[in-house]
């Protein structure tokens, strides 16, 4: 059996919907075989930017994520030295 904050505070991806074990819990997102992100907004956004520390939480699981970078519309960045 699951523990009880992964049965209680599931994530869902954003793109199929399909719902993740959450390890945080109540506490935001960190999927089981997914990522997570975050905004606070930005200039540039007519959805979301209220510039008050407000932010929004996404997950998406990893299959989405393989699917996406190799159709090209995922940038990965290598670090800088
Ligand atoms: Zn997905």
């Amino acid at each position: 059996m699951k523990p009880e904050t992964l049965r209680t505070h599931p994530c869902r991806c954003i793109k199929c919907d399909k719902e993740m074990d959450n390890y945080l819990g109540a506490r935001g997102y960190q999927p089981g075989d997914g990522l997570a992100f975050y905004t606070q907004g930005h200039y540039g956004s007519t959805y979301f930017d209220p510039m008050d520390g407000t932010s929004l939480h996404i997950a998406v699981c990893d299959d989405c994520i393989a699917a996406a970078e190799a159709r090209g519309i995922v940038r990965r960045e290598e670090p800088h030295p």
